[in-house]
This record gives structure tokens, C-alpha cells and sequence, in this order.
């Protein structure tokens, strides 16, 4: 099985993700562009699926392997089962040829409840992809239709079962706080998919991305999520997730033991990753860089020429990454220089006594999630102490 059959949120998993190496590839292409969505994708365009693999492959092949093999793969989107198993498999054997993968890496893939049927199923795992996620988002019709999703509570049933059956770990995606969602249905959905037999649950609030369809329709008067129904929502899935044998290991994540997504692990232990398409982002040698937006743009670029930008932070500039992006985990992170001067602080101090921030010698853990984004602003307020 890819990961390692402890519980989810065990401190020394948390930390031993950041030895892991990863590869994220991206596919962008969606039937339909979902109102809510701002990820780099486009809608339909079929005559640039074969270019846009071919491109793929060609950026894998001129990439620098790390020092071991991959640890964790995960093709994401956009909708990678837009394309057919065998495409996906010619790109994962692209990965293993160039980068090696590990006896036991988790290869994963995400997909939409109306994609996978059996043959697909099939095909991919044959193909080597042993973890799938799957956009349900939830099993009320008038909410999915609310968010613009194609498929019924009934696929996604169908789905999830047929993914149980070729995969050793499924994921199912649910976004919670769509205006008009009552909190019975939300309770509802998430109950549905833990009585489904799922491994992991990602459970994410509706946020009004800048430029979507759905922010426009805000700013001409239509109704915003409403964050304290959202917070509701956030404690019951919790709650719900937890009866079910699921623990939460990340703000919005949840698995069974030997279930945490390593590659999710590893970004948040600050590991190193190579990423892949259009928009991909990277973290290698203490770099961040990332790819073209545009799929056209990446398409016609040679390798050497589809990073759009880096960033190199200084040492205090990543520590403070590191601590802000490992407090997402329930195991929390080792202070380090960043942490401990959090803890510090006359800030640090105050989110300590309401019980936001617990701190011990050895680790610093957030202990109300949903002030977490308190923790993160206090962090990023500190200057860097001085040098020598
Ligand atoms: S299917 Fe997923 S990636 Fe595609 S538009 Fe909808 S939310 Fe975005």
C-alpha cells in the first residue's frame, strides 16, 4: 500500500514527508469550466490534447531526476480522465523512466465521478495509479447543480465503488457552504461518503476566487457563502469524519490509518516536488518556480523556455514557510527558528492563552483550525531576527 499504515496525523509521519520526493503533473482540460474555479484550465479544446502530451512528455524527459526515486506522483487538474488510460499511463511510464518510482510511491490520480466506469478503472490501475480522488463535492442534486457539476449523487455512488474495487485508496472531494446548502445536507453528503467506504476525505469550504464566474455573480448581488454557516459545516464534517474511523491530519483533510496522502505530506513538509503542464508549480534546490498559465503558450515553448517565474527566499523566508504550511498539520511542525519566535511573540503569547496555539519544546500545532489564518498572520507579521 503507498502509505505507511500509522495514523493519519502521527507526528514522526509528518516529518519523515519531508525526506519524500514528489512529481505533480497537471492536466487542464474540463468539459465544462465549473463557475467556482479559478485553477489553470480550459474547456473542451480536444485538438490540443495530443499536443499538449506530447509537450508533457518532453518537459519530463529534460528534467533533473533528485537524488532517489519519486515517493508520490499525483496528476491533478483540471480533469486528468479527460484523457484515455493508456495517454495517462505513456505519462506516468515518462516519470518512472526519467525519475525512477519507489517499490511502494503512491500514484495518484484525480478524477470526475461521471469519468470513471470500469474499463477506466481498470485501465488506469494497470497502468500503475493506485490512489484516486474524486470530485463528488456533494450528493445533493440542487447543490450540485448549484455549483455547475455534471454528474448525480447517483454516479458518484457508482463511482466511489467502482474505485474501491481497482484502487488501494480513494479520496473523495466535498465542498461545503454553497449558498442554499442547509446544514442537513451537508451533514447528509459527508455521511454518504464516509457509509461509501471511503479511505480519505477532503472537505473544503466554497471560497469566491477572483475572476470566476461565481465572483462576478457575487459582485452583481448574488449571495456569498456565509462564513459562519461555513464554520458549522467545517465542525460537523469533523465530527462526522472522526465517528467514522477518518482523522483529520490537515485543515481540511481526513483519512484512515495508513491512508494520509503523501503527497499531500510531502508539500506540507516543505519536501521537493517537480511539477509538470501548464500552471504547475515546483519546489526544488529551496526554489519555488512555475509554469505558463496558458496551455496554448506552454504547448508551442520548448521545455527550456515554460517557467513563467521563481522565487528564492532567504533562510528566514523559508523557515517561516515552512512553519506557516506545516501548522496546517494536526501533528504541527518542529519551531525551528521561525516557529519558536512565533511562540514568542506578544502575539504568539496571546494565541497560546486562547487556546488557538499550543506550544511544548519540541512542536508547535494549531489547535483551533479555523483561526489557523490568525496563526499564519502573526507568523508572517514577525521581522527576521537579527543576524549574528
Ligand atoms: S472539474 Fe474541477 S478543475 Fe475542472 S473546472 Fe470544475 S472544479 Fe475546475
Amino acid at each position: 500500500m503507498p502509505t505507511d499504515a500509522v495514523r493519519a496525523d502521527d507526528p514522526a509521519l509528518a516529518d519523515r514527508a519531508a525526506t519524500w520526493v514528489g512529481a505533480y503533473v497537471h492536466i487542464p482540460f474540463c468539459r465544462r469550466v465549473c463557475p467556482y474555479c479559478d485553477f489553470a484550465v480550459v474547456e473542451g479544446p480536444g485538438d490540443l490534447r495530443a499536443p499538449y502530451l506530447e509537450a508533457l512528455k518532453a518537459e519530463i524527459a529534460a528534467d533533473q531526476p533528485f537524488g532517489g526515486p519519486l515517493d508520490a506522483v499525483h496528476l491533478g487538474g483540471g480533469t486528468p480522465t479527460s484523457l484515455d488510460p493508456a495517454a495517462l499511463g505513456a505519462v506516468l511510464a515518462g516519470l518512472a523512466s526519467r525519475f525512477g518510482l519507489a517499490d511502494d510511491a503512491e500514484v495518484s490520480i484525480e478524477a470526475n465521478p461521471e469519468d470513471l466506469d470500469a474499463p477506466t478503472a481498470e485501465g488506469l490501475a494497470a497502468a500503475g495509479f493506485n490512489r484516486v480522488s474524486l470530485g463528488v463535492q456533494s450528493f445533493d442534486p440542487a447543490v450540485l447543480a448549484s455549483l455547475g457539476r455534471r454528474h448525480s449523487p447517483e454516479q458518484a455512488g457508482a463511482a466511489i465503488a467502482i474505485a474501491r474495487t481497482s484502487f488501494a485508496s480513494v479520496n473523495v472531494d466535498l465542498i461545503f457552504g454553497a449558498v442554499g446548502e442547509s446544514a442537513r445536507s451537508w451533514e447528509s453528503s459527508v455521511q454518504r461518503a464516509v457509509d461509501a467506504g471511503i479511505d480519505h476525505l477532503s472537505a473544503y469550504a466554497l471560497t469566491v476566487e477572483r475572476g470566476t464566474p461565481l465572483a462576478r455573480a457575487v459582485l452583481a448581488g448574488a449571495p456569498a457563502p456565509d462564513p459562519d454557516d461555513q464554520a458549522d459545516k467545517y465542525l460537523a464534517a469533523e465530527s462526522i469524519a472522526a465517528a467514522s474511523g477518518l482523522v483529520r491530519y490537515e485543515t481540511s483533510n481526513y483519512a484512515r490509518n495508513g491512508h494520509a496522502c503523501r503527497y499531500n505530506l510531502l508539500t506540507w513538509a516543505h519536501g521537493e516536488y517537480a511539477a509538470f503542464g501548464n500552471g504547475a508549480h515546483r519546489h526544488r534546490d529551496g526554489r519555488r518556480s512555475w509554469n505558463l498559465r496558458r496551455v496554448d503558450r506552454y504547448v508551442e515553448r520548448s521545455p527550456a523556455a515554460v517557467v513563467a517565474g521563481e522565487e528564492q527566499l532567504d533562510a528566514w523566508g523559508r523557515d517561516v514557510e515552512r512553519v506557516l504550511v506545516g501548522l496546517r498539520r494536526t501533528a504541527g511542525v518542529v519551531p525551528g527558528i521561525a516557529g519558536a519566535a512565533l511562540a514568542g511573540s506578544a502575539a504568539g503569547e496571546r494565541l497560546i492563552a486562547a487556546g488557538v496555539l499550543h506550544a511544548v519544546a519540541d512542536r508547535l500545532q494549531v489547535i483551533r483550525p479555523l483561526l489557523g489564518d490568525e496563526v499564519g498572520r502573526a507568523l508572517l507579521a514577525l521581522e527576521p531576527p537579527p543576524i549574528g
